[in-house]
């Protein structure tokens, strides 16, 4: 049986990452329709920040790894956004 490793789940998370930074003109025009306009900006940010973090160090654990992306989105990101992605 397979199981997921937390080098595993670093390196997944940094691909989540990446994604939504290079996604983040898209996410702005869509939240145009219905808002601001900016949350592509927050969530690269966000993100960005998350993989500068999980390219830092390595985690001894899944829960260490995924309490310090969700700090680092809750942080970065900030207004409401943060704390949602966070959780
Ligand atoms: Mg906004």
């Amino acid at each position: 049986m397979n199981v997921l490793t937390v080098e595993e789940l670093r390196e997944m998370m940094i691909c989540v990452c990446d994604r939504v930074a290079a996604e983040e003109r898209r996410l702005c025009e869509l939240d145009s329709f219905v808002g601001d306009g900016d949350h592509g900006v927050t969530a690269a940010r966000g993100f960005r920040a998350v993989k500068k973090v999980l390219e830092s160090k390595r985690y001894q654990s899944m829960e260490e790894l995924l309490d310090e992306a969700a700090e680092t989105l809750s942080e970065t990101m900030g207004g409401a956004i943060g704390p949602i992605f966070g959780s």
